[in-house]
């Protein structure tokens, strides 16, 4: 593995080889936070932010639960704040997305399309991507009455009759946020309970536009240029039938970023990232940050504190890189 001396000597290799000191992969609420306090430290982090930067709160409305709003703020807006911080610092982004890496061995390598870059310290953010139900209709009709995001297509459906599959904190908020476009929302749940938290499913459940149909599956999204109904299972007696409606919004929880990781860092069988401590993965001076590796609390504010533990890790990392390799005796003399 080569190594590097004293911090003159790290940052000549940075600067003369463009080896990175930090790159950041990833841009929502952990690889922004954990480019702020690379920046911070004057790591000056690159942030591959991939094709469309700020993660999942850019498909969010709403954020009433990220501390320091106490009015709430909106998903996009706070991602623009993120970005405009790390940036202030010197974090340079740029939105494209990592295509390949190798972290086999060191200088670590993450490449784009169009360029490859050398690194010491790789910090892994890609999160996680809605999932899909995979049913007959459903990827025909993307666009034309399917969508797994309210805030980007719900004006369309005003006045429409709109289903939200999922029976989770996700499917209760784009319920509700449809009820601002839909003369009617009805929520298709597979079991007769919701996962949804407390407060999410009363406030669905106290909607007077908002209807549920329990024990219930997709089986088929009908309709040629644009959705027309759905085929539902009923769960209970396997009964099937055809349901009007506009639109069908999937809100079944998320798949981790990880395809350009797979055989390169240890995942776990839904393929989320391990981490034996929250920080470090299976790869030396690679870390990992938000949701594509924490499937557990998935919150923006958990993102962002993984985030800066992340940085402060690649941070201590890169330190002691410098104290495994000191810098030549002549060197050290000539500091002094
Ligand atoms: P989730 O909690 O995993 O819920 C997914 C829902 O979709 C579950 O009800 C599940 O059914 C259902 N489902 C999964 N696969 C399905 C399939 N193939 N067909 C039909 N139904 C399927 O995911 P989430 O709602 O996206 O929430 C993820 C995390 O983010 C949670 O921790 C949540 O609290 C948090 N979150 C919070 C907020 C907020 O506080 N405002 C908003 C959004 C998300 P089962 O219940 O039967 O498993």
């Amino acid at each position: 593995m080569e190594s590097f001396g004293a911090t003159g000597r790290l940052t000549a290799a940075v600067e003369d080889a463009a080896m990175e000191r930090v790159i950041v992969i990833g841009s929502g609420p952990a690889g922004l936070t954990a480019a702020i306090y690379a920046a911070r430290a004057n790591l000056r982090p690159l942030v591959l932010a991939g094709g469309m930067y700020g993660g999942q709160l850019m498909l969010t409305t709403e954020v009433e639960n990220y501390p320091g709003f106490p009015s709430g703020v909106q998903g996009p807006e706070l991602m623009t704040m993120f970005r405009e911080q790390a940036e202030r610092f010197g974090a340079r982004i740029l939105d494209v997305d990592a295509t390949n890496v190798n972290f086999s061995k060191k200088p670590l390598v993450v490449e784009t399309d169009d360029e490859r870059y050398e690194a010491l310290t790789v910090i892994v953010a890609t999160g996680a991507s809605a999932r899909w139900l995979d049913v007959p209709g459903e990827e025909l009709l993307r666009g034309r009455g399917v969508s797994t995001c309210a805030t980007c297509d719900g004006a369309f459906f005003k006045e429409k009759h709109i289903v939200v599959a999922g029976g989770g904190d996700s499917a209760m908020e784009e319920a509700l946020f449809l009820t601002r476009f839909g003369r009617r929302v009805t929520v298709v749940h597979r079991r007769d309970t919701l996962r949804a938290s407390k407060i999410m499913a009363e406030r669905a459940f106290a909607n007077p536009k908002i209807d549920f149909m329990w024990n219930t599956v997709v089986e088929r999204v009908l309709g040629d240029e644009r959705v027309t109904g759905l085929r539902l299972r009923n769960m209970l007696d396997e009964s099937l039938y055809d349901f009007d409606c506009d639109a069908l919004f999937v809100a079944i929880g998320h798949t981790p970023n990880t395809a350009v990781f797979r055989g390169r860092l240890d995942l776990d069988r839904a393929g989320y990232i391990l981490s034996p401590d929250g920080t470090t993965t299976s790869a030396e001076g690679v870390f990992v940050a938000g949701d594509v590796f924490d499937h557990r609390y998935r919150q923006a504010i958990t993102a962002a504190g993984s985030g800066c533990k992340a940085a402060m890790d690649a941070e201590k990392h890169l330190e002691a890189l410098e104290f495994a390799s000191p810098p030549p005796v002549s060197e050290r003399l000539s500091q002094h």
